[in-house]
């Protein structure tokens, strides 16, 4: 059984999944670096060093999820963190009126039934750690309080996976598992674009609710470790 705190990171390939996974193996953290193309994973894994590991994981695809969760089973006996980070879909040039709703279905099937369909296939191993985390990148875009026009898709899944936060922070309260949402602010990635943060500073906040302590908080929505309004 591993000693190392054992987190599973998805969409680690780039981005600011993949920053999230280098920050955490840098602490000393076993870090499954997962992909949706295999050797995308393995180069992340490669590039992160010690304390990386790879497999490939599409979150849409339910084989891909029972799979890595028999894998996981089988190396680590357990899932420490868990970082639902993959997500698509940034719909800057739709609106509500006349979004198409297939794409609107394309989003929440990555953002919202993925992290949602592979939480509870690795329930089981979080439930199995002494100190269980769950961390969904979410985005102000999904802020109720701060709701206007716009990023219909991509706003919509976000704001889903703000409420799947509060329900499995509540249902999972008893098992010592804290859930929390976090958004990275406006991050210079390939979704994000020029101009925004550097990746590590997006990744920062990732970290804190990756890393809390068992006193930490649940059920919130946090932006730098401070709270966002939902
Ligand atoms: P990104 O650069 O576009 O990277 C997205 C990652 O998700 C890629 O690794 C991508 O893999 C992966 N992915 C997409 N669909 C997937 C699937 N079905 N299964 C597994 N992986 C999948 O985005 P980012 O900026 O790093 O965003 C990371 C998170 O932060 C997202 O949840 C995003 O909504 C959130 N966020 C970002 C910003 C920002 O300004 N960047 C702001 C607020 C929130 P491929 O390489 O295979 O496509």
């Amino acid at each position: 059984m591993d000693t190392a705190t054992v987190t599973l990171v998805t969409g680690a390939n780039r981005g600011i999944g993949k920053e999230v996974s280098r920050q955490l193996a840098a602490r000393g953290h076993t870090v499954i670096v997962t992909a949706r193309a295999e050797d995308a994973a393995r180069k992340a894994a490669e590039e992160i060093g010690r304390g990386a590991e790879a497999l490939a994981l599409d979150v849409t695809s339910a084989e891909d999820v029972a799979r890595v969760t028999r894998e996981v089973a089988e190396r680590h006996g357990r899932l420490d963190v868990l970082v639902n980070n993959a997500a698509i879909l940034y719909d800057t040039w739709q609106r509500a009126v006349t979004a198409d709703l297939d794409v609107v279905r394309e989003a929440n099937e990555t953002n919202l039934y993925g992290p949602w369909q592979l939480t509870q296939a690795l329930l089981p191993l979080l439930r199995a750690s002494a100190h269980g985390r769950v961390v969904n990148v979410s985005s102000e875009a999904g802020s109720l309080a701060s709701m206007g026009g716009g990023t219909p898709a991509y706003s919509v899944s976000k704001a889903a996976l703000n409420a799947l936060t509060r329900m499995l922070a509540a249902e999972l309260r008893g098992d010592g598992i804290l859930v929390n949402a976090v958004c990275p602010g406006w991050v210079a990635t390939d979704m994000g674009g020029a101009g925004g943060r550097p990746v590590a500073d997006g990744a920062a906040g990732i970290v804190w609710a990756a890393t809390l302590p068992d006193s930490g908080p649940t059920g919130g929505f946090f932006r730098d470790g401070d709270p966002v309004s939902w």
